[in-house]
């Protein structure tokens, strides 16, 4: 991340670090912010990780995009030692989301197992 923030900045890309909840507005055309009110954007990629969804809804509420599924994971912590060195993922499907298993050692001595998935309807409803 540090490699990709000097070349990126090198190249004249602007960082903001630790702003508030950023929300966007559409205006014509173009994008503006609660934080920058004075600018227009082009542009927006919207890369807010679980949070995405939320802000597309907000930003156009007219739209249908794909509605979050969240679930919880929980992980099973051991500090057995085995002889694994490293992290063995179980192949997945895109788009679909089941239980497995994943071995990752941890840098601290131990392992995790894990994650499972519990289906909560109090997570999914509509963002
Ligand atoms: C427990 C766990 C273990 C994982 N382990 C692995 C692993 O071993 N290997 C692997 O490859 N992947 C792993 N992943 C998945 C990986 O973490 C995600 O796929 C990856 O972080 C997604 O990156 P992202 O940039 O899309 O979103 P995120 O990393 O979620 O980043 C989104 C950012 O947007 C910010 N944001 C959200 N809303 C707003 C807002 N309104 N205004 C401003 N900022 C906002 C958030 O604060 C966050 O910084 C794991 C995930 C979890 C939960």
């Amino acid at each position: 991340m540090k490699k990709l923030f000097q070349i990126t900045k090198k190249n004249k890309v602007k960082f903001i670090f630790n702003i508030k909840k950023i929300k966007f507005f559409v205006n014509k055309k173009n994008f503006k912010t609660n934080i920058f009110r004075d600018k227009i954007f082009d542009y927006v990629i919207n890369c807010a990780g679980v949070e995405a969804i939320k802000i597309a809804n907000k930003t156009f509420p007219d739209s249908k995009f794909p509605r979050n599924y969240l679930v919880r994971g929980v992980y099973f912590k051991t500090m057995q030692k085995f002889k694994l060195r490293r992290i063995i993922y179980r192949a997945m499907v895109p788009g679909v989301i089941r239980e497995r298993i994943d071995t990752t050692p941890l840098l601290d001595g131990g392992y995790i197992f894990g994650p499972s998935v519990e289906k909560s309807k109090t997570t999914n409803k509509k963002s």
